[in-house]
């Protein structure tokens, strides 16, 4: 146990605040007496992952747990592809482990820096029509709840729970362990190029099913969309991979190097934002590789952001999307990072931002550095018009009053919260603010 004192930044820089104490548990006991003291002692406790949420989901002001001690394989299960792991892998580090075992996530977001545990209760996503984000391939898992004793939840075990705890907001109890299913390591064919925005979203529902992920970023100032589409090839097939320098151009330069720069220079003088987009546009051309799942998808992200990202039913995408290039130019904003639209197939999740319904998720990206709130109130606005739901670790205005509107089982995952945490012991500010008191 540490005690408080060093100020805790969440990953977009959105907020700090400064724990009572912080427990590094590394025994599925030691988390069990970690929330019975902080109970008795009136404090709240809360888990945190890797801390990259821009939200506030992630603040602790009370007891902190750092759960990285509690990661890796418990059990597999190789022939129903199925893996036990602590809730503090990392994403990354799932990858690796699952890889020898002839197993593989079916997708992932964007970068593996993530825990299990914090991927999972924020509705992390990838892209894909026909895919799902993280929580929707969790099996079961072990939950410790405020009363300090463990709860098993599955498809069988106290099934009634599954559809709130596999996407819960840290809101419902401490997760110690997490099964996932998994499926057999795929290949990827990706074909990134630069094409014409307006044709993209003309033939983006055609574009979104013609491939297994289907994603595009728009450099605002700028009429191009860099698209990229993924389609499983055969694991049979041949990896043709990106040589080390074309690797290093694109996941390195064109996704760290030159967003520090537009980052740097456009945040400086905004006036450069429309010449630096363009000019990044122009030299991301055409590239065409075939790759692991894992590797393709995830990517290092070294720049620092704060992000606002909205599911919207995905029919309504280019119409919102067009609403929000048009405000972009219509306050003369100088916006110097791409926004970008990514799919998901309908979950099951009660909190899920694509729970019941096939959606597009549109991710407003801006400087860690810089106020936000001018542009990301009135992009808000315009998502929220087209039925739009916040990602739940990312920046949002939203309260229980509103998002009670958007989510059909709100009130069912509320009376879940108040089964398992009716003193709010899992509680924080922001919480209070999204789930209500
Ligand atoms: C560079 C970057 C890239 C990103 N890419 C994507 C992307 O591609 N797709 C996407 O959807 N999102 C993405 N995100 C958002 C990110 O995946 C989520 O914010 C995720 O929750 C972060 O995981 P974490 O381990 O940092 O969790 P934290 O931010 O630390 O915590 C998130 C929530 O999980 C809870 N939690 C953590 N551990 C436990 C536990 N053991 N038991 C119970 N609750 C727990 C916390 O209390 C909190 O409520 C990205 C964020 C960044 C900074």
């Amino acid at each position: 146990m540490t005690a408080g004192g060093v100020p805790w930044r969440n990953g977009g820089r959105a907020g700090t605040y400064q724990p009572r104490r912080i427990e590094r548990p590394t025994s599925v006991g030691a988390v069990q007496r970690a929330v019975m003291a902080a109970v008795a002692s009136g404090l709240h406790i809360k888990a945190v992952g890797s801390g990259h949420s821009s939200s506030g989901i992630s603040a602790a002001p009370g007891v902190q747990l750092d759960l990285h001690d509690m990661g890796g394989l418990i059990d597999v299960d190789a022939a129903a592809q199925r893996v036990r792991v602590g809730a503090g892998t990392l994403l990354c580090q799932l990858n690796s482990l699952l890889a020898p075992r002839g197993m593989s996530l079916p997708h992932v977001g964007d970068i593996g820096r993530q825990t299990v545990a914090g991927a999972l209760s924020t509705g992390t996503h990838g892209t894909g029509s026909v895919h799902r984000g993280l929580s929707s391939h969790v099996a079961a898992l072990t939950l410790v709840t405020a009363d300090g004793s463990l709860l098993r939840v599955s498809g069988t075990e106290n099934a009634d729970l599954f559809p709130a705890v596999c996407l819960g907001l840290g809101a419902l109890g401490i997760i110690v362990d997490v099964t996932l299913q998994c499926v057999p390591p795929g290949l990827l064919h990706v074909v990134k190029q630069g094409e014409m925005l307006t044709e993209v979203l003309e033939g983006f529902s055609g574009r979104v099913r013609g491939s297994d992920h289907f994603a595009f970023s728009w450099l605002p100032h700028t009429g191009l969309a860099m698209t990229t589409a993924s389609t499983q090839v055969s694991p049979e097939g041949r990896p043709e991979p990106r040589g080390r320098m074309a690797r290093f151009i694109g996941d390195e330069l064109m996704e760290n190097g030159v967003k520090m720069l537009t980052s740097g220079i456009g945040a400086v003088v905004p006036a450069f934002a429309p010449q630096i987009n363009r000019i990044t546009a122009r030299v991301s051309g055409g590239r065409d590789y075939t790759e692991a799942v894992t590797r393709v998808l995830a990517s290092s992200r070294r720049v620092r952001v704060q992000e606002m990202e909205y599911a919207l039913p995905l029919a309504a995408v280019p119409s919102a999307f067009v609403e929000v290039h048009t405000l972009i130019e219509r306050r003369g904003w100088r916006i110097s990072f791409p926004l970008r639209v990514r799919t998901a197939a309908a979950e099951t999740a009660w909190l899920s931002p694509s729970g019941g319904r096939e959606s597009g998720h549109i991710a407003i990206p801006w400087s860690a550095r810089e106020d936000s709130s001018e542009y990301f109130r009135a992009v808000e606005a315009i998502l929220r018009a087209h039925g739009g739901r916040p990602h739940w670790g990312k920046i949002h205005q939203q309260d229980a009053v509103s998002l009670a509107r958007m989510y059909p089982h709100f009130d069912d995952f509320l009376a879940v919260r108040e089964r398992l945490d009716p003193e709010r012991s899992f509680g924080n500010p922001y919480l209070a603010r999204v789930l209500g008191p």
